[in-house]
């Protein structure tokens, strides 16, 4: 009965699918490719690879078709525009027909060879074996001070915690694949998908390298961008907090409506006021100006998803299968 066990799995876990997005990375096409390939030869595996090219403006997908016509096992999917790496990665976990997918940058980043520990993991059995950082040699320290703070919020507010210095750099076992396929949501802030799931998970260390060619794209507004999608898709808290921000304002108002009754009761009426009423007209104003930027916030977000527009659109997919099963 064990030994069966033993041999599905083994049986389960023979073909892998690495998905690399890519958003004008043309001078790193070549440099990838001659390391991925050599490190998933290596591995004893079936592979393929599936290259998503986010609209670039570059010869990215020039690269791309000349680097296919060597190697068929490089598959290319093309996006009709720049849809950002989000939406990118789920393109390719669509297109992705592996028992597993293997996510990886391709600014080489992350280093191929990494790519064997996390397949090691998922043959003893881990459905996600994702890659942990071990030091962001890039990263400025308001940054890193900002990323900090990010996590420390977001673990106190959402459903799940999100494993510190882990992206999206990891290994998906094919049922995980098909879960995130079928999650419809618009905001795909896959940090916290990959935790909402579930799953046997672990992590593997990794020494992250400099980017090869080009730089990166994700200026600190975007950066910022994430970390908001990432809150309200994940926690219900800032719209819940101004219910307890309003009792306590009430009760407040009403200990002091007490006792300015009290007051005229055994004072008589006094005019002046004036300051009280204005910082009281001035500090509800504004209470209830954030809370209505707070709602219309999570209205705009149910706002996309009601429209349900699909999350990316394919110009054309080069020996690649149309996906399947996808809540798109
Ligand atoms: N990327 C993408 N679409 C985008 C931005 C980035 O597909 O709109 C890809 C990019 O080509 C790279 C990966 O996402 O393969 C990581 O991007 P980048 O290196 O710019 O981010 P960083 O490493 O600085 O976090
Ligand atoms: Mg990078």
């Amino acid at each position: 009965m064990r030994a069966d066990g033993a041999a599905s799995l083994a049986d389960a876990r023979r073909t892998l699918s690495v998905v690399v997005p890519f958003y004008n990375e043309g001078a790193n096409v070549a440099a990838l490719l001659a390391r991925l390939v050599p490190a998933l030869d290596g591995l004893g595996l079936d592979w393929d690879i599936v290259a998503v090219n986010d609209g670039s403006a570059d010869d990215t997908l020039e690269r791309l078709l000349a680097a296919r016509a060597r190697e068929p096992r490089l598959k290319i999917v093309d996006l009709s525009r720049n849809f950002g790496k989000e939406r990118c990665l789920s393109a390719g976990l669509a297109y992705a027909r592996g028992q597993a997918v293997v996510m990886i940058d391709a600014d080489l980043q992350h280093p191929p060879e990494t790519i064997q520990a996390l397949v090691a993991r998922w043959h003893a059995g881990d459905e996600v074996v994702y890659a942990v950082r071990e030091s962001r040699a890039d990263q400025t320290w308001t940054a890193r001070l900002l990323s900090r703070a990010f996590y420390a919020v977001f673990d106190r507010l959402s459903e799940v915690p999100v494993p510190r210095g882990a992206g999206d750099f990891r290994l998906l076992d094919r049922q995980v694949v098909d879960v995130i396929n079928r999650m419809p949501e618009r905001t795909r802030f896959m940090k916290g998908i990959y935790s909402w799931v579930g799953f046997r998970q672990s992590g593997v260390s990794y020494r992250e390298e400099a980017r090869h060619r080009g730089e990166s794209k994700w200026p600190v507004i975007g950066l910022m961008r994430l970390a908001i999608d990432g809150l309200t898709a994940f926690s219900n808290f800032p719209l819940r907090v101004w219910t307890l921000v309003g009792a306590a304002i009430s009760s407040l108002a009403f200990l002091y409506i007490v006792y300015r009754l009290l007051r005229v009761v055994i004072y008589g009426i006094d005019v002046p006021g004036y300051e009280s009423i204005i910082m009281i007209v001035l500090f509800l104003g504004g209470v209830q100006l954030l809370t209505l930027g707070i709602i219309g916030d999570y209205i705009g977000r149910i706002f996309a998803e009601v429209k349900g527009r699909p999350l990316y659109i394919v110009r054309r997919a080069y020996g690649a299968d149309e996906p399947s099963d996808t809540a798109d």
